[in-house]
């Protein structure tokens, strides 16, 4: 059969339903039934080599809740093997009632095609409204094929989620981060992918009791994958520090060390402003902003940073913001709860000092 994207006869890029290599089907939900919330469990490695469940995936479950007051039914899915089961009663404890785990060794490993395909017969069997994963890299790149392969849409980067009856609202930064669009999504299953960061952690309720369901991996596109290489850096994680201090281009680069020490005595580490990864003084990963992390910290501490709409979007859900600036009119001084007029310099030498 010839290739109906390029006319071709003898392409071999796309298959009979126009979708591009190892996509080979879509499928079709029944949108009048679709109700409740399925969200992608993503599990990383703990310092011991055993799973454990990312961070940002309490704060979608706990979210879901918020919006919804436990009325909808809420479906996990977990890929791995056997050693998944210490997990469940955590899952569980954020709100999942019934947890799909894909059963297939070689799943161990993160396996984007393989991965969308079992999501996408879960979803086909379970009928949910809303599915929701991390924005995240691998989120990213498996939220896009499953919306494919059920020919939905997809609301990508999210910063915000309202329900409205079975329509999710969902919010996120739009022409170069100057406005906050909020999307709804004209097809069912809603799709969206969310920042790590963007809404508080919940206290889990150990009392919760939820359901396991193996699903047998029926992917026809699955590989064996003989070796991976981590590339992971061992710097730190400001999305889920309790205390940030963090500077922007009105703090001296001499104040870093400084900076660093004050974070440390407060129990937390130091994030920044994207001007100063742009002067080479941070590496990306401490960016604070849409195009860096979210952060929910108990205290933001912001030193110097003008409080542009990139860099408030994230830290949208800081419980407590304590800004110093030298200009009073400073755009930060309208989200601080505290503003404080002064140079950041000085202040944060003596704080640090004075601790
Ligand atoms: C598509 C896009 C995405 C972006 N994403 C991000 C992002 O993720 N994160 C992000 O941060 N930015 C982002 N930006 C950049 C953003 O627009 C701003 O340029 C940036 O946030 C400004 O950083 P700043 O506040 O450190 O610097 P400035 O805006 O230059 O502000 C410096 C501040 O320091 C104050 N100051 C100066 N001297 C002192 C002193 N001695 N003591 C106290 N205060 C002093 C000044 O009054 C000023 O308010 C993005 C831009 C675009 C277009």
């Amino acid at each position: 059969m010839g290739c109906e994207s390029c006319s071709s006869g003898s392409c071999s890029t796309a298959n009979k339903d126009g979708l591009p290599p190892g996509m080979l089907q879509k499928y079709r939900l029944n949108i009048d039934r679709s109700d409740g919330f399925l969200v992608w469990i993503e599990t990383e490695t703990d310092e011991e080599g055993r799973p454990r469940m990312c961070g940002y995936c309490r704060e979608l479950l706990g979210r879901i809740r918020e919006m919804d007051g436990g009325r909808s039914r809420v479906w996990g899915v977990i890929f791995g093997h056997l050693e998944l089961k210490p997990l469940y009663p955590e899952i569980y404890s954020y709100g999942v009632e019934t947890l799909y785990e894909v059963h297939d060794r070689r799943l161990s490993v993160y396996h984007p095609e393989a991965y969308a395909e079992n999501i996408a017969q879960i979803v086909i069997r379970t009928e949910p409204a809303v599915i929701l994963f991390g924005a995240t890299p691998r989120g990213r790149e498996l939220a896009p094929r499953v919306a494919a392969l059920l020919d939905a849409g997809l609301t990508a980067d999210c910063t915000g989620l309202e329900l409205n009856d079975r329509d999710l609202l969902m919010t996120r930064p739009a022409f170069g981060g100057n406005v906050m669009a909020t999307i709804r999504c004209t097809t069912f299953p809603q799709i969206a992918t969310v920042r790590p960061g963007t809404f508080p952690v919940p206290e889990p309720d150990t009392s919760r009791r939820g359901t396991v369901i193996y699903w047998q991996n029926s992917s026809e596109t699955l590989k064996e994958i003989l070796k991976t290489e981590s590339r992971r850096t061992a710097d730190e994680d400001i999305s889920g520090a309790r205390v940030l201090v963090s500077l922007g281009a009105g703090v001296k680069k001499d104040l870093i060390p400084i900076a660093e020490s004050l974070a440390a005595k407060l129990g937390g580490t130091v994030s920044c402003s994207r001007k100063l990864v742009e002067n080479g003084w941070f590496p990306q990963s401490r960016q604070v902003g849409q195009s860096g992390k979210n952060v929910s910290p108990e205290i933001y501490l912001a030193f110097g940073i003008s409080g542009s709409i990139q860099h408030l979007a994230g830290i949208a859900s800081a419980k407590r913001i304590i800004a110093v600036n030298s200009d009073s009119n400073a755009k930060i001084a309208e989200v601080a709860d505290e503003f404080i007029i002064g140079d950041a310099n000085r202040i944060i030498a003596e704080l640090e000092k004075s601790l």
